[in-house]
């Protein structure tokens, strides 16, 4: 249906509590990118939370095909949330409650080359969420805190620091480039697992980069010759700016260009299917 058409509850728990969890998932020319592992992460935060999937894998994928087929774009991004579904006001799991699920498509345009050319801001940030951002909740509101800080200072993200050690972005995986090396924090219960972020390991293994994934501590963030953030709509991205002070010599590093023609390549590979 059309979107301003949908409906939902205002019982919802997702829009009383936050109780549920979402995926993301790019396409283009009309394939779902890397659907496997989108599927495999909406399992592991609905086995998270506790909430028995309303589909299969099978009819996951016959509803996204769907959705991709009813829309125009060649390039789309999908959103596909799960709440726990409409219920009388109680913090407690209700007894008979069906699950809320809610899908969109809006087009999807890649990242403005301008972006890649001259690089992204950001700030670093406390990250203060809860030690559950492991689950792809979508309770985001100190996510929504943190991105608008940046937002404030005129920056595209918030490069998010616990007790001195690189987590991830507010929306996004943070790596660290060093004397040709590729770092990225471990997947842990601190950052969301980004399908980008296995993306970028896999390729970066697959072309000879040394890739450490080890905890990267503060200052080893403010001394890194490159700095990047993944995401599934932004792909790769160069930062060049952190806390006013240049990353590097300022400009997108040679591995970023590296790395951001791999991932085209990988992209084109998986449109020809
Ligand atoms: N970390 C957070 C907090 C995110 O919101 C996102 C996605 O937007 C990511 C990481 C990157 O995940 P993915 O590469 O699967 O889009």
């Amino acid at each position: 249906m059309p979107l301003e058409q949908g409906r939902v509850s205002v019982l919802d728990r997702g829009f009383i509590f936050g109780d549920g969890v979402y995926e993301v998932i790019p396409v283009y020319s009309r394939r779902p990118f890397r659907l496997a592992e989108h599927l495999r992460r909406l399992q592991y935060s609905l086995d998270q939370i506790k909430l028995a999937t309303p589909h299969d894998e099978a009819a996951w994928t016959r509803l996204i095909g769907e959705l991709i087929a009813r829309n125009a774009g060649e390039d789309q991004y999908l959103y596909l949330q799960v709440t726990r579904g409409p219920a009388k006001r109680d913090h407690a799991f209700p007894q008979q409650v069906t699950p809320t699920v809610f899908m969109m498509s809006t087009p999807l345009a890649p990242p403005d080359p301008v972006l890649k050319a001259s690089g992204v801001t950001a700030i670093t940030a406390v990250d203060n969420r809860w030690l559950r951002c492991d689950i792809k909740s979508i309770s985001l509101l100190p996510n929504v805190l943190l991105r608008q800080l940046a937002v404030e200072a005129g920056a595209m993200e918030a490069v998010l620091l616990r007790d001195g050690f690189l987590t991830e972005g507010a929306a996004s995986n943070i790596f660290v480039v060093k004397a040709g090396a590729l770092y990225a924090p471990p997947k842990d219960h601190l950052m969301l697992a980004g399908i980008t972020y296995d993306v970028v390991v896999e390729l970066a293994r697959q072309d000879g980069m040394p890739v450490h994934i080890r905890p990267i501590a503060e200052a080893e963030v403010r001394a890194a010759d490159e700095l990047w953030l993944t995401s599934s709509t932004r792909e790769v991205l160069p930062i060049t700016a952190l806390d006013g002070q240049a990353v590097g010599t300022g400009r997108p590093g040679p591995l970023f260009q590296r790395m951001d023609a791999l991932y085209q390549a990988y992209k084109a590979t998986t449109m020809r299917g």
